[in-house]
């Protein structure tokens, strides 16, 4: 693959769409390759930039609202949908 289709997936990377295969193959890219790991710098900047809470979300946030959901505090919670996305929802995007 070239750094330009490593580009896309770091695009779905940072937009939190990239399939779990495709992230692998991806890190052991990013690992070699200055020029990428600037690039995913770039976006995630970006993203911060533009999200309506000014924070970026990383696996752990996603892990905290799923603790959540399963936990007692949630024991009444029969249904929902819970962005974890710095507040791009809200934002309609
Ligand atoms: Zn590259």
């Amino acid at each position: 693959m070239t750094c330009r289709q490593y580009r896309e997936w770091i695009e779905d990377l940072v937009d939190g769409t990239i399939v779990p295969i495709r992230r692998a193959e991806l890190e052991r890219h990013l690992a070699e390759c200055a020029e990428c790991r600037s690039f995913l710098a770039d976006m995630e900047t970006m993203f911060v930039e533009r999200a309506p809470l000014r924070r970026h979300i990383d696996a752990d946030d996603v892990a905290a609202a799923s603790a959540y959901l399963l936990s007692d505090d949630a024991k009444n919670v029969t249904g929902t949908t819970l962005y974890v996305d710095a507040g791009y929802h809200s934002m309609g995007m």
